[in-house]
C-alpha cells in the first residue's frame, strides 16, 4: 500500500457558504461541490486527505431553529447543536466528494467522523465569552431570555443589536484521533474536526459538553499533528497573509519561515478572529513536527499544493 503523506485541509466558511448567500441547501451544496470537485482530483492522483470546515453560519442557523421550535420541541445545548451541523456538512461533503470520486472512477473511501475536541475547564476563555454566535435580539427579547437562563450572556454587538457571545477555548486534544489515523492509513478520505469539533472537558474519565465554540484552524492544527500529517493547508477567500492587510501598500508573505512569521504576529499584523488563528495554527504546526502550512485561496488549492500559490510557511 503506498504511503504517501498526509495533508489536512481547513476549508473557510467561503467553500460552503458566500458572504452574500442566505444558506439554504443548494446554495451550500454547490458551493461545497465546486471545493470537492477539486479535491477529488487531488485524491485521485493518491493524496492522502482529511478535510477539516467551519460551521459558523451553519450553527447560528441551528440555534435559531432550537429557540424558535421551543414551543413545541426542547432547545438543545450548543454543544449538541455543534454535533447537528458536522453530521450535516458532513453529509454534504461527503455526498458530493463520493460522486465526484465516482466520476473520476476512484474507489477511495469517504467518511465523516463526528469529533469531540478537548478543552480545558480552566481556560480563561470561559470567563471571557467573545465569540457573537446565533440571532440578533432587541433589548426586550434579551431581558426575557435572560430571566430563563441567566447563564447566558448576550451583548451588543458593533452596534447592530443584542448578541449571545460564547467562549472560544483553545482546542488541546481530538479525542477521536486514533479512528481517523486509522481510516488515512487505510486511504479513506475523512471529514473531521468540523466546525473546530464539538468542545469537551474531562471530568474524572468521563467527557462532557460544553457551551462554546473551537476555532477551527485551531483545531485542524491539533488535528494535523497528533496524525503526524506533513502539511496543514487552510483554504480562505484572500490569496494568502498579508503585512498592512486592507492598506494600499499591502505586501503577500509567499515564502516565509515560522519564526519569521511569529515576529509579524508578535507585531500584530494579523486579526484577532480571522487571520490571526490561521497564523497561529501554522506556527503551531510547525512547532510540533509538521513540515509545511500553506494558507491560501481555495480556488488555488493545487497550487496551494504544488507549493505555487498562497503563503508557504516552512521551519
Ligand atoms: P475563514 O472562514 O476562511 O476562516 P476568515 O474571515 O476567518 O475566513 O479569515 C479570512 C479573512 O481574514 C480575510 O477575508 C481577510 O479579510 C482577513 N484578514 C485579516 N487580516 C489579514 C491579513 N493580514 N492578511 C490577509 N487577510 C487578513
Ligand atoms: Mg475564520
Amino acid at each position: 500500500m503506498s504511503r504517501t503523506p498526509i495533508t489536512v485541509l481547513a476549508l473557510g466558511g467561503n467553500a460552503i457558504l458566500q458572504r452574500n448567500q442566505k444558506g439554504t441547501f443548494e446554495e451550500q451544496y454547490e458551493n461545497v461541490r465546486s471545493t470537492t470537485a477539486q479535491i477529488a482530483s487531488l485524491v485521485n492522483d493518491g493524496f492522502r486527505i482529511v478535510i477539516v470546515h467551519g460551521n459558523g453560519p451553519q450553527i447560528g442557523a441551528t440555534v435559531i431553529r432550537h429557540e424558535l421550535g421551543q414551543t413545541m420541541v426542547p432547545p438543545l445545548p450548543l454543544h449538541a447543536c455543534g454535533a447537528e451541523t458536522q453530521g450535516f456538512l458532513g453529509y454534504i461533503i461527503q455526498q458530493s466528494l463520493r460522486d465526484e470520486l465516482a466520476r473520476l472512477e476512484s474507489r477511495r473511501a469517504v467518511a465523516t467522523i463526528i469529533t469531540q475536541v478537548v478543552v480545558d475547564k480552566s481556560d480563561p476563555a470561559f470567563k471571557h465569552p467573545s465569540k457573537p454566535i446565533g440571532p440578533f435580539y432587541t433589548k426586550e427579547q434579551r431581558d426575557t431570555l435572560l430571566r430563563d437562563r441567566s447563564d447566558l450572556v448576550i451583548e451588543e454587538d458593533s452596534g447592530r443589536g443584542y448578541r449571545r457571545f460564547v467562549p472560544s477555548p483553545d482546542p488541546k486534544a481530538v479525542v477521536e484521533d486514533e479512528a481517523i489515523r486509522v481510516l488515512v492509513d487505510d486511504e479513506a478520505v475523512v471529514i473531521a474536526c468540523g466546525g473546530g469539533g464539538i468542545p469537551v472537558i474531562r471530568q474524572g474519565t468521563h467527557l462532557q459538553g460544553v457551551e462554546a465554540v473551537i476555532d477551527k484552524d485551531l483545531a485542524a492544527e491539533r488535528l494535523a499533528t497528533s496524525i503526524h500529517a506533513e502539511s496543514l493547508v487552510i483554504l480562505t477567500d484572500v490569496e494568502g497573509v498579508y503585512l498592512d492587510y486592507g492598506r494600499p501598500d499591502q505586501r503577500l508573505l509567499s515564502k516565509i519561515s515560522s519564526s519569521e512569521l511569529e515576529i509579524h504576529a508578535q507585531k500584530g499584523y494579523f486579526a484577532k478572529g480571522s487571520m490571526g488563528p490561521k497564523v497561529e495554527a501554522a506556527i503551531r504546526f510547525l512547532r510540533n513536527g509538521g513540515k509545511r502550512a500553506v494558507i491560501a485561496n481555495l480556488g488555488d488549492l493545487g497550487g496551494a499544493i504544488k507549493g505555487s500559490a498562497g503563503t508557504q510557511v516552512r521551519n
